[in-house]
């Protein structure tokens, strides 16, 4: 029988050991969704780097490895020992897609995109020739149809009490420098409401009462997750998921989100400068309404983490300053930042490069932690150590306990609030050894 091994690679950490953790709380989807779609005759193993071990001497015939920010660079390091052990290795995942030109150097084939409608294709040539292409690129027109996952192959692993379910993929905004909108252009696809219930009900039977969302904007259709709320309610779990502050906007939909468990949501804030969002194409996203709109979504009862980038060409030392301000006032649960990073085959990656902003096209660099382009009103050094500052100062004791434990809302919804107390003490952890935090 057929073997795949499917690896979901950890980083590495400054002094070039491997972060691992002795639990994963949020697993991803890919893995699992991949081996139900396999053909039968085939068996899967699939394997999580920051907690389990990874065997180069694998007895699999086949490798698959995933690409998740920097963590990347030690899946192309697996991939070199996988090869020199004859194996066949195929990368996917956005980053892959992102920097194709470059993981081929370091791997037999890249999968472009969605890997849902490749992979028949790409298991037809291993099994008929031994052979494949460099790249299999097969975009999805349709969530619809899609198996449900083999969750099994997850909660048989140290994970936390949530698992993973589609709900869209894509997102209807082109901002510069994202790299959704660079693979889906403005494209936003939703799953059927009855096959996301089928997939929620089988976490439900796995004795899971949480599930977390998995969809890169979810209020892209306002009336699409009215529906998809009114279903999930009476399942009677909680949920999780990333959305957009535009949620504030929309009362009626806000209240059905709570109504059918919505308990924490993830957004993309930004930045405080307007000048900057403007600057990346994200006009619609207006600084002057992210505090009320925070309060009202945080008031509804649902605890908000968010997504910060640092560095934009309207940030100046003292818009870092004001982040952290802006952090403690509204009492943010989970706030992560990134240093803007021109990923390569976004419109802002050719921006700062004809503009001669570029640092390096050393893709090791791109963390996410350190500065690779000149902005505006910034050197390169004053933001890469603002960027430790921001997170010093957002995870010291203080500032966790009172946008955790003592949060307005813990009284009302208090495991949500310890949840996030826990994350900010694993986070900040990850900060104190100079990690970016963002595994969890
Ligand atoms: S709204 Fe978010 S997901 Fe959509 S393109 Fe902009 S940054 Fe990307």
């Amino acid at each position: 029988m057929p073997k795949l091994l499917l690896v979901q690679p950890t980083q590495y950490a400054p002094d070039g050991s491997l972060c691992k953790q002795s639990r994963l709380y949020l697993p991803g989807l890919a893995f699992p969704l991949l081996a139900a779609l396999l053909p039968e005759g085939w068996e899967v193993d699939i394997r999580l780097e920051v907690v389990d071990e990874v065997d180069p001497d694998t007895d699999a015939d086949l490798v698959g490895i995933g690409s998740m920010g920097h963590a990347t660079f030690r899946g192309l390091d697996l991939a070199r020992e996988f090869r020199n052990r004859g194996k066949k290795v195929v990368m996917g995942g956005y980053m892959a897609s992102l920097m194709s030109r470059e993981v081929l150097k370091h791997v037999d084939s890249v999968v472009f995109g969605d890997a849902e409608a490749s992979l028949p294709e790409l298991l037809h040539d291993f099994s008929s020739t031994g052979k494949l292409k460099s790249v299999y690129s097969r975009p999805l027109t349709t969530l619809a149809g899609l198996p449900v996952p083999r969750y099994e192959l997850l909660a048989q692993k140290p994970i936390g009490g949530m698992l993973p379910v589609q709900a869209g993929r894509g997102c209807p905004h082109t901002c510069s420098f994202c790299s959704i909108a660079c693979l889906y252009r403005g494209r936003y696809l939703t799953r059927p409401v009855d096959e996301v219930v089928r997939d929620i009900r089988a976490v439900r039977d796995l004795g899971f009462r949480r599930f977390y969302l998995i969809d890169d904007n979810i209020v892209s259709r306002p009336d699409h997750l009215a529906d998809l709320c009114r279903s999930i309610r009476p399942l009677r779990m909680e949920w999780a998921t990333q959305c957009s502050l535009e949620l504030a906007r929309h009362p009626e939909l806000l209240r059905l989100c709570v109504e059918s468990g919505a308990r924490m949501m993830s957004f993309g804030i930004e930045s405080l400068s307007q000048e900057g969002l403007d600057r990346l194409d994200k006009k619609w996203l207006r600084v002057d309404r992210h505090e009320g709109a925070i309060r009202t979504i945080s008031d509804a009862g649902i605890a908000v983490s968010s997504e910060m980038i640092l560095g934009t060409d309207g940030d100046t030392g003292e818009t870092l300053r004001d982040t952290v301000d802006f952090i403690n006032r509204v009492r943010l649960p989970l706030p992560r930042f990134y240093i803007l990073t021109p990923m390569p085959g976004t419109r802002f990656f050719h921006q700062v490069k004809s503009e001669g902003r570029l640092l390096t096209e050393d893709f090791t660099q791109y963390t996410g932690a350190r500065a690779v382009h000149r902005p505006l009103r910034l050197s390169p050094e004053e933001l890469t150590e603002g960027y430790w500052k921001v997170y010093r100062r957002t995870y010291s004791w203080r500032s966790i306990l009172r946008r955790t434990l003592l949060h307005p809302n813990a009284r009302r919804h208090p495991i949500v609030y310890l949840f996030a107390f826990f994350v900010s003490l694993h986070y900040r952890s990850y900060i104190r050894r100079k990690i970016p935090p963002n595994i969890f």
